[in-house]
């Protein structure tokens, strides 16, 4: 019975990933035995979780997607591929958190915008010169305190004062990805749109298709983190790769040692005497 928790929960309209549901249970389990609850846990109680292989982004795949992007898209994604911060951190990403002569970028708490990091804590992230001079170039046009704030209302100039964190981020990834024509052409599904039908306002689902919408399921934010922490790991530690992606647990980066060392087997599988027989 206790395994249900949260498998009924709907989070915008998805089912609670069942890793979270695991450490509610966790966290659940430890408050009734800290009551002195005895609860014994039995083989095939605890529900199994499916690791899943890293995804992340080729290198063919990245050119075509930064060939297709405007000058300042261009800037924003080379800060998701080099900081490997997560979406917040770059939609809150202000022009004090950028090091010019160390060429570090920080992730600090904003609490006016409502944003604290992760496990609370922050952290800095070095990065390559080259972008932190393609950031300066973009702060002597910028009149916010944001390095991305989201764009002008088209119709009311002073809408968000240019200080809002941009809250589609996402989008924009997947519309590149569409104007490069990178979608996989396979996912399918439905949206939600909001319609007026005489005079009432209402929803309506459209479906859609990524051969022909900027909605492929291969295009997302996360993404971008996963390329940066499997290639980092080429050059860094797992230490410091830990401290850069502010992973509470060492267990957590491990995962990209695993699929960085199955990508590494590429070479010696060609030589491998079983090549020969193909
Ligand atoms: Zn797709």
């Amino acid at each position: 019975m206790i395994f249900a928790i949260g498998r009924e929960e709907r989070v915008k309209g998805n089912p609670l990933n069942q890793k979270t549901i695991n450490k509610r249970v966790i966290i659940m389990l430890n408050a009734m035995r800290s009551q002195g609850a005895q609860i014994e846990m039995r083989w095939g109680d605890w529900p199994r979780t499916i690791e899943k292989r890293v995804e992340i982004y080729q290198p063919e795949e990245l050119n075509r997607f930064f060939r297709a992007c405007r000058p300042e898209e261009r800037t924003l994604f080379q800060v998701f591929l080099c900081t490997g911060f997560r979406q917040r951190e770059v939609a809150t990403l202000a022009w004090p958190d950028i090091h010019w002569k160390e060429g570090k970028i920080d992730v600090s708490a904003k609490l006016d915008l409502g944003f604290t990091p992760k496990s609370y804590e922050e952290r800095s992230v070095p990065v390559p010169m080259a972008l932190i001079a393609t950031l300066r170039e973009r702060k002597e046009g910028s009149r916010s305190l944001l390095v991305f704030p989201t764009s002008p209302h088209p119709t009311r100039p002073d809408y968000g004062k240019g200080n809002k964190p941009d809250g589609h981020l996402l989008e924009l990834a997947k519309e590149i990805a569409f104007r490069a024509g990178l979608n996989c052409g396979h996912c399918k599904g439905e949206y939600t749109v909001y319609v007026l039908n005489k005079g009432v306002q209402g929803k309506a689902k459209r479906a859609y298709q990524c051969d022909s919408s900027p909605r492929c399921g291969n295009w997302n934010l996360y993404k971008f983190r996963r390329t940066f922490a499997t290639n980092m790991l080429q050059s860094v530690d797992i230490r410091s790769l830990q401290l850069m992606l502010g992973h509470k647990n060492l267990a957590t980066t491990e995962k990209y040692l695993k699929s960085l060392r199955l990508d590494q087997l590429r070479d010696r599988i060609e030589s491998s005497p079983l090549a020969a027989y193909v």
